[in-house]
């Protein structure tokens, strides 16, 4: 028996795992998401980035930026090294992509914002 919090809403329930026979059973969730969310922790980990990136721009060192989707939770060193690796050299807006098809997770680093369009410093 394996225990798991759900971290998919604030109510942080904390779930009960079994897995025999290849079949993950789940209780202490409060919902189908929790259920969901134990299998995709069990089968296939994923996370999210939302971090910054460096720019050559002195008047905005740094872009937010984020992931297009989830990644798999044991690659994200390896996506943040490729994004500390990384200086944004030209104005990009919200949604412009940074980084395409990071290490080929079919994944792209995007900004989350226009401040360096926004600004001429
Ligand atoms: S199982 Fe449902 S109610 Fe419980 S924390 Fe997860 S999402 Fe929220």
């Amino acid at each position: 028996m394996k225990e798991l919090v759900c971290i998919v809403c604030p109510r942080g329930c904390r779930m009960q795992l079994a897995e025999e026979n290849g079949r993950l059973t789940v209780t202490g969730n409060g919902c189908k998401r929790g259920a969901a969310f134990a299998e995709s922790e069990t089968r296939d980990p994923r996370r999210t980035i939302c971090t910054t990136v460096r720019t050559a721009f002195p008047g905005v060192p740094v872009l937010p930026v984020r992931v297009s989707a989830e990644i798999p939770k044991s690659r994200i060193f390896d996506v943040m090294r490729e994004i500390n690796r990384t200086t944004v050299r030209t104005r990009l807006g919200r949604g412009d992509v940074v980084l395409e098809n990071v290490l080929g997770l079919g994944v792209d680093v995007v900004a989350t914002s226009s401040v360096l369009k926004e600004t001429d410093a």
